[in-house]
Parts: structure tokens; sequence; C-alpha cells
């Protein structure tokens, strides 16, 4: 893997000969047309202060290297919050809520647009909402590697107590790194126990400050738009703790939040720019996208020619329609944008074409056969503990010299996307007992190339796996 010193120049954005003295300093002669090793080109990234985002593959040689930052250059940047929590506790309503106190929304005529977040100005301060609640966007967003969300307000009802899906935003969070605020909602109603929700949370790990402890509770009704501003200034207060920063000096990097094919517009996304300032006329790679920044429109549909960090936009000027947690990069102009994306379109297809040759029972043995499986990796989805323990040794007796048999998660209730995701991060199948996947699980698998086999009798799972095993699986039709 080499590249050669011009272009290595432009991609560094150095001249040609900056880079041939920082290489002498290096004790290596090389003149302009010269190829040099990709090793060599990464230590030469580094001494320039840039960021080498992978390595060793011929593609990343091509790609885009970010810049990093430096200190001095850092200034304090607005929060991005997400809002999760259980089913109708009130996420909705919050944001609603928020949105209504909203006071240059209301001087400039109150209509916002959306665009898929939106900013609330307070004490002269700006926080930005992502509009859409619950966990599944950000954890969709984290699979593919962006992480966009500085703070998560949880809500719990105060009348409900906390739920599955309050564990869930709770631990998502918790792995994000991402620190919580509870909004406890609903203390409009009558005979709550916001104590108890407290009692609840501290089980989860989590003691209110009340308490002794360190996480931010505050009681609101999201109805009644009570404590909603005690919400706001807490999450002005965590901001600064965090001291989120970015460099508005520099060009853009962002993430793309929403998009979709506009028919007048064509291709338009939602962007949070997340460090530099985006400008009209920008030369951008979105995912294996490239476009020139023609329009930004921001969550009050107002026009802009620049947005600094942490603010949302809507950008029309893309070549295709990129997904959400594609993330956006400014470079030097249309031509290196359109090569990047390309080059990445084709690492794109690249992958698909692994991905099809994904493990599936089907032709599990002649996988085997070609040596290209060693393991069988399952998942194991089934009703009771009980089945899915029983399941999972019996499968993994099935082991022989040739592959071994291996669950690498098992437990209870519905397939869901992020057992899709598990297995096919790590070429599993899945073995559901007695469940079934959920809706999105199924276009998920489909997407991904995962095979999922449900049975309603243990016997028959094993008899397929052995079978399969030594290529005398009948075709599924
Ligand atoms: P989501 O599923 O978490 O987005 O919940 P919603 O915002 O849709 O709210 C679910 C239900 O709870 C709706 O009927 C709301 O009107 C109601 N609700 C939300 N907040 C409050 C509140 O503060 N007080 C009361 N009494 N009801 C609320």
């Amino acid at each position: 893997d080499k590249v050669v010193v011009q272009d290595l120049a432009k991609l560094l954005q150095k001249t040609p000969s900056e880079l041939i003295t920082k290489l002498i300093q290096l004790g290596i002669m090389a003149t302009i047309n010269q190829e040099i090793d990709f090793d060599i080109a990464e230590i030469v990234a580094l001494e320039f202060g840039y960021e080498v985002e992978k390595e060793d593959t011929k593609e990343e040689q091509e790609d885009i290297l970010i810049p990093e930052d430096k200190p001095e250059d850092l200034l304090p940047r607005p929060p991005i919050v997400t809002v999760m929590g259980h089913v109708d506790h009130g996420k909705t309503s919050l944001l609603d809520a928020i949105r209504k106190t909203n006071v240059t929304a209301k001087e400039a005529g109150g209509i916002t647009q959306h665009i898929g977040a939106s900013e609330v100005h307070i004490n002269g301060k700006k926080i930005v909402f992502l509009d859409t609640p619950g966990h599944e966007a950000f954890t969709s967003m984290r699979a593919r590697g962006a992480q966009v969300t500085d703070i998560s307000i949880i809500v719990v009802a105060a009348d409900d107590g906390i739920m599955p899906q309050t564990i869930e935003a709770i631990n998502h969070s918790r792995s994000a790194n991402v620190p919580i605020i509870v909004a406890i909602n609903k203390i409009d109603k009558p005979n709550i126990n916001i104590d108890r929700v407290k009692q609840e949370l501290a089980d989860q790990g989590l003691l209110v400050e009340e308490w002794g402890g360190d996480v931010i509770a505050v009681p609101v009704s999201a109805l009644k738009g009570e404590n909603i501003d005690t919400l706001l200034e807490m999450v002005l207060l965590v901001a600064e703790i965090e001291e989120l920063k970015a460099n508005p000096n520099r060009k853009a990097v962002g993430t793309v939040i929403e998009a979709q094919l506009d028919k007048g517009r064509g291709p338009v996304a939602t962007v949070l720019v997340q460090n530099g300032t985006l400008k009209i006329g920008d030369s951008v790679v979105v995912g294996a996208c490239y476009g020139k920044v023609r329009a930004m429109i921001n969550y009050m549909g107002k026009r802009l020619k620049e947005a600094g960090p942490s603010t949302p936009v809507e950008i029309l000027g893309l070549s295709e329609v990129p997904q959400s947690g594609d993330q956006l990069i400014v470079v030097e102009n249309d031509k290196i944008a359109r090569s990047i994306a390309e080059n990445r379109k084709e690492k794109l297809r690249e992958e698909q074409m692994k991905a099809s040759t994904k493990v599936s029972l089907d032709d599990l043995f002649k996988q085997m056969e070609k040596g290209e499986i060693k393991d069988l990796n399952i998942v194991v989805k089934g009703d009771v503990q009980g089945s899915v323990q029983a399941v999972k040794q019996s499968l993994e007796k099935l082991s022989n010299n040739e592959v071994a048999v291996k669950v690498i998660h098992a437990g209870v209730g519905a397939i869901t996307e992020s057992d899709v995701m598990l297995a096919s991060a790590s070429n599993a199948i899945i073995i559901g007992f007695n469940v079934r996947p959920v809706t999105s699980a199924q276009s998920l698998a489909q997407k991904e190339n995962v095979d999922i086999r449900t049975y309603r009798i243990i016997y028959k799972a094993i008899e397929d796996v052995q079978a399969a095993m030594k290529g005398m699986l009948d075709p599924e039709y």
C-alpha cells in the first residue's frame, strides 16, 4: 500500500515541498512523484497534527483525514440533547412543552419547521434537541459509529415509575457515556409518589442529588408546562460541567440525522454540525455521497449562509440521499469530494459482497468444506429461560472436529434489531424458539443477510443444525 507524495500533500493540505522537507527530517528522500509506504504516510500525517482514522488498506489512504484541534482553538458549544424513556411516559409531550418555552420561536412568529432537530434559547444560551424521542434512533446512530448526543433526558412518569424501556434508556446512555438528567413527569397527577421513583432510580444505580448522589432529577409536568424552565437550566448546568467544546474556525464536520428525497428540491439532509463552520458553497462528502452545499435552512425555516458548531441545518445540493448516521466532512473541492465518495461506494459494494457470503444453515456445509468456517456462531432467543438454556447446551454439544458450535448470546424475548446487529457483526445465525422476530428485525435481517430460524420444538432445531453440519439439510421453500 503506497501513496504518491503529491497526493498525500494535497490530502494533508500542505505544499509538496513542506511534505518533502518533513520526509527529509524523517530520513526519507523522496521526489514529488514518488510513492511512499502508507506506514510512512501515517507518521507524516501524525507529525502534521492529523488524526489517522483507520489504517492499512488501500481505501483509507484515499479517504479523508480529519485534523485534530489545538486546545487553544476550542470554544464552548451548545449541548445536544436526546429525550428517552418508556412509552407513554411523556417524551413527545415534554418536547412539545420545551418548544413552547422557546422565546425566539415566539418572537419570529412561532412557526417551527420540522427538520429533525430544534434549537431552544434560554437565558441567552442555546440547547439543541433531537426531535425523534426514544433510544432507537440513538442506538441505530451508534451502531453506525455516530454519536451526536451530549446529554440524555430520561423521562419517568411519576405514576408509573421505572419500566423496561426506562432501564434500556439508562443502559444505552451509560454505554455511550452520556450523562443523564431525569425528568420525573406527570407530577400534576393525584396520588403520585416521587420518592418511590427516586428509590427505583437508586435501584438502577442512579442516586439523586438530594439523597447524596450526583444525578439531577427534576419533577415536571409536560402537560401543564410546570418546571420546564428548571429542567432546561439543569441541562445548561450539566453542559457546563461537561465542558463541551468545538472549533468554529475550521472546515465543518457533522452527522446526518435525517435525510430524504424531496420531489422539488432533490436530496435533502438534516445535518448536525458538530465541529467547524459549514458554509454555502462548501464541497462535502457525506457517507458515500458528495455535493456542494447549495442552501442551508434552520429549524425556523430561515436560510443560513453559515452554520457553526451544534447547529442543525437542512442542506440541499447532495448527489444522492445519505443515510442517517453518515458523517459529513467538508473537503477542498468538488473533485476530491467526488473521488472520496466514489471510493467509499466501491468499498460499500465490497462489503455487501462480503455480507452475501454470510453464514446460513443452507450453505453451512459448503462453507465448511471450503474451510471458510471454523465456528458456527448462534444467537438463541426463546420464550422461557429454561428452554433457552436447554437449546444452548444441546447446540453446543454438536461441536465436532470441523466446526465449533458457539452460542454467543442467549436470551428471553422476541428477536429484536439488536440481536440481528449482533448476529451480523459476529457472522452468526439466529435461532428463535417459540418466539418470532419483530418486524423491524425481520427487515434488518434481510438487509444484513442474517439467517433467522424459528422453531416450536427443541429437537427440530437441533436436528436442523446437525443436518446442516453434515450438508444434509433440506432446503427451505
Ligand atoms: P411518549 O410515548 O413518551 O412520547 O408519551 P406522550 O408524550 O405521547 O404522552 C403519553 C400520554 O401521557 C398522553 O396522553 C399525554 O397527554 C400524557 N401526559 C404526558 N405528560 C403528562 C403530564 O405531565 N401530566 C399528565 N397528566 N399527563 C401527561
